[in-house]
């Protein structure tokens, strides 16, 4: 039986990962501060600790692991990614697990190793036309992200590259591009535009009104959690490092996710746009380097995955309790 590692186990994509890596028949040890927040996790094991903590890493790592999966950050939607507040955890944070990580992998000589970069990293001068945005992987130098979050993803990339070179490490690096589904967080600040938008539909009476962070014209792509997870496999099972854009090409603005998430709903809503934390003005993912390298690329149409979510969200909301 094969063994992985899934570090961030108890976030939205590593819980995911973990039940899709069960499937597959591996044996699965999860790391994470928190186990999964809407559902149980699949792991065999789960180690509740902190990654930035070197004893812990070498806990985690303490017998020969076939793959692992670097997930694990202080991250979340734009209004905790772009307010400026939490620039200092996010760097400082981030930087130490995956220092950490790599540290301790390179002592047990686990070589198989994933990390998830974000399209966060790449620069904002190429991002400033909405209907245009370039993403392609060789775009990201000279670099210039719009945020410290980007900023960490790009220097970490470049340490596991780096391990990769110097210690023979078979790193593998993909770049997200808004990954969403259901038991994503939805509330509580950390949440990103679709589950941000299905919550504001689903909690709306028809004819209501909904309130949309800037004029709602800024672009971007959003891939279904199932999708995802697909592309990161078929890369830890490819020999290409990366990094690789794991993101859908199916770009829409902001207005234009409303009112998909409104004609799932059934619903007819006003949107009211009100000053927030946006980002770049336009970002989608550029799918030819996936294709090449890994003769395959994400083709679900976004309707399909926000209907599920929707489903999901409406139905969390309407639990008494919350
Ligand atoms: P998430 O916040 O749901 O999961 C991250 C997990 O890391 C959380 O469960 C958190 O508790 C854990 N974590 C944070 N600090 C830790 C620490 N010190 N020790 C142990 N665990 C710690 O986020 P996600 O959406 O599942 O994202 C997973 C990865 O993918 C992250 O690295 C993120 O930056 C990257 N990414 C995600 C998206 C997206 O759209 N969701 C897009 C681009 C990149």
């Amino acid at each position: 039986m094969k063994k992985a590692v899934v570090c961030g186990a108890g976030g939205f994509i590593g819980s995911h990962l973990v039940t899709r890596l069960r499937r597959e028949g591996y044996w699965v040890r999860g790391v994470d501060l928190k186990f999964p927040e809407y559902s149980a996790t699949s792991a065999h094991d789960f180690i509740r600790g902190d990654l930035r903590d070197p004893l812990i890493c070498r806990e985690v790592f303490d017998q020969p692991f076939d793959q692992v999966y670097q997930l694990a950050a202080d991250m979340g939607g734009a209004g905790y990614v772009f307010t400026g507040l939490n620039d200092a955890d996010i760097m400082h944070n981030s930087s130490l697990i995956n220092l950490n990580v790599l540290e301790a992998c390179q002592r047990r000589n686990l070589g198989h190793i994933f990390y998830s970069s974000s399209a966060c990293m790449y620069p904002e001068h190429n991002q400033l036309d909405p209907s245009n945005p370039n993403c392609a992987e060789e775009s990201a130098y000279p670099a210039d992200p719009d945020s410290e979050y980007g900023w960490e993803k790009l220097f970490s990339e470049r340490i596991y590259l780096a391990f990769g070179r110097n210690y023979g490490m078979q790193v593998r690096i993909a770049r997200f591009h808004n990954i969403f589904g259901p038991d994503g967080t939805w509330t509580g600040g950390k949440e990103k535009a679709p589950a941000a938008i299905c919550r504001k539909v689903a909690e709306a009476a028809d004819g209501g009104t909904i309130e949309i962070w800037g004029d709602g014209e800024q672009t971007r792509s959003f891939l279904y959690i199932d999708e995802c997870l697909e592309g990161v496999r078929r890369l830890m099972d490819s020999d290409w490092t990366g990094p690789v854009n794991i993101g859908s090409e199916e770009m829409v603005t902001i207005n234009q996710l409303a009112k998909m998430a409104m004609t799932i709903a059934g619903k007819t809503l006003s949107l009211k746009h009100i000053p927030g934390p946006l980002g770049v003005r336009g970002r989608n993912s550029d799918n030819r380097l996936i294709r090449q390298k890994l003769n395959w690329a994400p083709s679900q149409p976004l309707e399909e995955g926000l209907a599920r979510t929707y489903a999901w969200i409406a139905g969390q909301v309407a639990e008494p309790q919350r």
